[in-house]
């Protein structure tokens, strides 16, 4: 169940719209700095600083179809939340809607990339910008945990999955990656080779017509998004991660923008996820670069 609406521009109903913006107020996983439940409200005051018009591809947000759904109702329990979660977005692929979340926590992504491989099939691929790698089995005792949410969409839902920004992780983290051939990016290889020749390699290698595109802000440096549950230095450019949500949004059945926790900052961060996700709308509805 939904409740509450209102981000600037999401002005169709559910049935006409082709975009459907959710937020997930969850972040009971969340081990060392709480607070992305806070986000979507956050995202949502940040959206209506942009003007709906979108230079780079020519496109004014009044013309698309976008609906703001409000906030899904959570429980305490990760479980409830992941169950409610993929029922609900399920619905909406089947709708044919493009599922757009405001997180919340990263472990919200499963559910979502569950939902929208079941509707794809076999042709199908995951990328998840993060500056963790997300790779443990569970976590605290939780196995739904926000740091293991790459590891089961790997061991559950499709191994065809790409690291951006990854440079955090345990030891075993980092040999689990190698030993099973993760395809995984540094920032600073990203930056060596050049983020043309990089968005180019992971196209080929996933070889899907669909993905999952998946955010967790501190895949960002955090001097440009320093409110995340886990800050991590040493990370990717904004204008990149413009650009990489720019060539995949075309093939994108879903797209998330998780862990913005706004009490550490004076709203940057938001402001930066919010815009992302604007720029991820405005590419696919152009369906080019
Ligand atoms: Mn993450
Ligand atoms: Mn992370």
């Amino acid at each position: 169940m939904f409740y509450q609406s209102g981000i600037m521009d999401a002005l169709s109903d559910y049935e006409s719209a082709r975009y459907v913006i959710y937020g997930v107020p969850f972040d009971g996983t969340s081990s060392y700095r709480p607070g992305s439940r806070w986000g979507p409200d956050a995202f949502r005051r940040a959206s209506s600083n942009f003007e709906s018009y979108n230079p780079h591809f020519d496109v004014d947000f009044v013309d698309l179809d976008i609906h703001d759904i409000g906030n899904l109702e959570t429980y305490a329990s990760v479980d409830d939340t992941l169950r409610d979660l993929y029922n609900e977005v399920g619905s909406f692929v089947r709708d044919h809607k493009i599922p757009l979340m405001i997180g919340g926590e990263h472990s919200l992504t499963y559910p979502c990339v569950r939902a929208c491989k079941e509707f794809a099939g076999d042709d199908f691929g995951v990328v998840v910008l993060d500056a963790h790698f997300d790779l443990r089995e569970e976590f605290d005792g939780v196995k739904y945990n926000h740091a293991s949410v790459s590891r089961h969409i790997i061991d559950d839902v499709s191994n065809n999955h790409v690291l951006l920004g990854v440079r955090s992780g345990t030891q075993e983290e980092w040999e689990f990656a190698r030993k099973n051939g993760l395809k995984f990016y540094t920032p600073e290889y990203i930056k060596k080779q050049g983020l043309k020749t990089i968005i180019s390699e992971i196209i080929k290698y996933l070889d899907c017509e669909h993905l999952y595109l998946s955010l967790d802000m501190d895949a960002i440096d955090p001097a440009y998004a320093p409110a995340t549950g886990t800050p991590e230095p040493f990370g990717l450019d904004p204008i990149d991660v413009r650009e990489i949500i720019h060539n995949l949004a075309p093939i994108s059945l879903g797209f998330d923008v998780m862990e913005i926790a706004p009490d550490y900052d004076y709203g940057q961060t938001a402001i930066l996820g919010a815009k992302l996700m604007r720029e991820f709308i405005a590419a696919h509805s152009s369906g080019r670069k």
